[in-house]
């Protein structure tokens, strides 16, 4: 049976969703071997180039130009994409910036122009298409488990009643 091509992806966040996947592996680690591989994890190994992947886990917010664009190569290398985490769900808690008052944003302003961020920091859904999520601060991880079933369920790398 072929394995899932899978990435796993952090942009503006804490990465604790990330930890919480390392934590799963310890009940997991065979399980998830058996069922996907791992193309792009910089946490794990070496990872540059975005590639082709039937399921790709992105973690965190999107506050700068440059991971607009990569995001979108995201969605466009990968068949089904699970946004990770309150962060890239929501934007917040990242996307705090975007409430501040007019005085405490031009407070920030010089940090803005500084590592040129944008105006205003996005989730996932108001940059790309999304096809599932997992929500939590951090993620939860019985929902995590839950949908990356589903995902691998719908992409035909699991049959009806099989677990993960
Ligand atoms: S959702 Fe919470 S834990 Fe996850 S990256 Fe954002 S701040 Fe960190």
């Amino acid at each position: 049976m072929p394995k899932a091509r899978v990435g796993w992806f952090s942009f503006t966040c804490c990465e604790d969703s990330t930890m919480i996947f390392l934590e799963v592996l310890n009940d997991k680690y065979w399980r998830f071997g058996e069922l996907m591989e791992f193309k792009y994890f910089k946490a794990l190994k070496e990872s540059h180039e975005i590639p082709e992947m039937d399921l790709a886990f992105v973690e965190g917010a999107v506050s700068t130009q440059k991971e607009e664009d990569k995001v979108k190569k995201i969605r466009e290398k990968s068949k089904k994409v699970i946004a990770i985490g309150a962060c890239a769900c929501t934007g917040m808690p990242s996307a705090q910036r975007n409430s501040f008052d007019q005085k405490t944003k031009e407070e920030v302003q010089f940090i803005v122009s500084r590592f040129n961020l944008k105006d205003k920091v996005l989730s996932l859904k108001e940059v790309i298409p999304i096809d599932y999520e997992v929500p939590g601060c951090p993620m939860d991880e019985g929902k995590f488990l839950q949908v990356t079933e589903a995902a691998l369920r719908d992409l035909g790398f699991l049959k009806e009643g099989e677990k993960i």
